[in-house]
């Protein structure tokens, strides 16, 4: 039987839809029926497997599954034995600590001898031990937030994303433990064939975040101000660069980065560049 690559995903919550939503970019073709366990992707060598997010470093470390996606959260609290194969750029939150609003946190020395309530105690309690604090840690699975508000904890460790729910509970974050965003994480000695098809895959994985992070831009200037324009957008390469029918100027074609698009944009303006298109790339490659 020719191989296939196992890939867990999250059944349902946070990550499902991006974790889809990426294999469907680079092409895959699977169907996610209700209460389906795995499907098998139509048109690429990939088995897709439906699990409970906080399984999935444990089955990647069990070979029931090659890879996964998980929050890197949740990768460094399970301590399995796999690697990070790549980060993904979604589900972007932090773990943080947060106290009752009404506290007045003078730093990490204020959790000595207190009580901490959270889902990630190996994380919470390197973070102590970094920071040289003494404090209990409780471990809950669920609704983290409302330990303080009944009297089970005196601070907290979760997931913040907005802080609004946080806010609704009347606490205030006050350390940032970690940043997560969703990662691809894998056994670290996958047989050569597994391998191959997840190098075919991260190909395609990084022309699909190549283009999220970028558009492509179509604008109409005078010849004298391309030099200029050039170094703003200097895109891939080089730009393409189009005589207009009216006489002394171009159509420009390039790409632009996302994080620095409206500056560059304000820029070009005031380079005297006209009719700027900007669209969405579908897949880069370099
Ligand atoms: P359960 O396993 O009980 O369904 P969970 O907290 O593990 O709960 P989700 O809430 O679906 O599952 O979160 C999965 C992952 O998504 C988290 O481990 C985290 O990495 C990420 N995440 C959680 N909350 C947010 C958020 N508000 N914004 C962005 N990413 C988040
Ligand atoms: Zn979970």
């Amino acid at each position: 039987m020719d191989s296939l690559l196992r890939i867990a995903i999250q059944k349902s919550g946070r990550l499902q839809e991006g974790s889809l939503q990426l294999l469907k970019d680079c092409g895959l073709s699977i169907s996610n029926g209700r209460d389906q366990l795995k499907s098998q992707a139509r048109n690429f060598p990939v088995e897709v497997l439906f699990l409970r997010d906080d399984d999935i470093p444990q089955y990647v470390e069990d070979r029931v599954a090659d890879v996964g996606v998980v929050g890197e959260n949740v990768w460094v609290e399970k301590q399995r034995n796999n690697s990070l194969v790549r980060r993904l750029d979604f589900a972007k939150c932090r773990l943080s600590i947060a106290v009752p609003r009404g506290e007045t946190y003078t730093g990490t020395n204020w959790l000595k001898g207190k009580n901490i309530a959270t889902s990630y105690p190996t994380i919470v309690r390197h973070f102590l031990q970094k920071q040289g604090v003494e404090a209990g840690i409780h471990e809950i699975s669920g609704s983290v937030e409302i330990a303080p508000g009944i009297g089970l904890a005196d601070a907290v460790c979760d997931i913040v994303s907005t802080g609004s729910t946080l806010m609704s509970n009347g606490l205030k974050e006050v350390e940032t433990v970690m940043n997560s965003e969703a990662v691809l994480i894998g056994s670290p000695d996958l047989e050569e064939s597994k391998n191959y098809i997840l190098e075919k895959l991260l190909f395609r994985i990084e022309a699909v975040q190549s283009a999220r992070n970028n558009k492509y831009i179509l604008l109409n200037c005078p010849n004298e101000s391309i030099p200029k324009i050039q170094s703003i957008i200097p895109g891939m390469n080089s730009p393409t660069i189009m005589p207009l029918g009216k006489p002394g100027w171009s159509s420009l074609h390039s790409v632009v980065n996302e994080n620095d698009f409206w500056e560059k944009i304000d820029l070009l303006k005031s380079l005297g560049a006209q009719g700027i298109l900007v669209v969405p790339i579908e897949k880069m490659i370099a």
